[in-house]
C-alpha cells in the first residue's frame, strides 16, 4: 500500500465535485486514472518500454509540426492513457491531471490539491496495454498518428491554445 494526496476535482459547468488520487511523482511509477470514475492504475517505467516507444513515436510524428516541447508533453499525455487498454469502468485512462467532467464532458473541470491535504492509502493495480502489445511496429505508429489527429482538439479545449492539426496529406506511412 501506497500513501496518496488526494486532488479534488470540481466541474464548473454542472457542479460535480469528487476526489481523485494524484501523482505521486516518483520516478518508478506514473498514476493513471480512468476518465468516468477516476480509477487508478500505475505503469512501471523501469520495467515497460511502452512509455520511451510512444514518446519517441510522438517526437517522430510532430517534427515537421511547429510545437514547443510543452505541446509536444502535451500531446504525449493527452493521448498515452488512449493507448493502454480500458479501465474496469470501462472508460480510457488518462495519464495527466487534466480531465473532463465525466457527468457533463466539460472542459471546466479543475483539479487541486485537498486543502487542507488529505491523503489515502491505495495499492493501483499495473496498467495492461494488450491490445498494444498485439500490434506491429507499423500499427503501433498508425495508431498514435490517428489518436493525435482525433485529439488535437481536446488540448486546444483545455490549453486554450491553438495546436496545428495534422495536414491532411499526412500519411502514417510517410513517417519512419
Ligand atoms: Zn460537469
Amino acid at each position: 500500500m501506497s500513501k496518496y494526496l488526494l486532488f479534488r476535482g470540481e466541474c464548473e459547468t454542472c457542479g460535480f465535485k469528487t476526489e481523485m488520487l494524484s501523482n505521486r511523482n516518483d520516478d518508478v511509477t506514473r498514476l493513471l486514472l480512468s476518465e468516468r470514475t477516476f480509477k487508478p492504475a500505475l505503469f512501471y517505467y523501469d520495467e515497460d518500454p511502452m512509455y520511451d516507444e510512444v514518446s519517441a513515436l510522438v517526437k517522430k510524428i510532430v517534427v515537421g509540426l511547429e510545437l514547443d516541447e510543452m505541446q509536444k508533453v502535451d500531446i504525449f499525455f493527452e493521448i498515452f492513457g488512449s493507448l493502454c487498454d480500458l479501465a474496469p469502468d470501462g472508460s480510457e485512462y488518462r495519464i495527466s491531471e487534466i480531465f473532463r467532467c465525466p457527468k457533463c464532458e466539460s472542459c471546466d473541470f479543475g483539479c487541486d490539491p485537498t486543502e487542507p491535504p488529505k491523503y489515502a492509502e491505495a495499492e493501483p493495480p499495473k496498467v495492461k496495454h494488450e491490445y498494444w502489445d498485439s500490434l506491429s511496429n507499423d500499427e503501433r505508429r498508425m495508431l498514435v498518428v490517428n489518436r493525435i489527429q482525433d485529439r488535437l482538439p481536446n488540448l486546444e479545449n483545455y490549453r486554450g491554445t491553438t495546436i496545428p492539426i495534422l495536414p491532411k496529406w499526412y500519411h502514417p506511412n510517410e513517417i519512419k
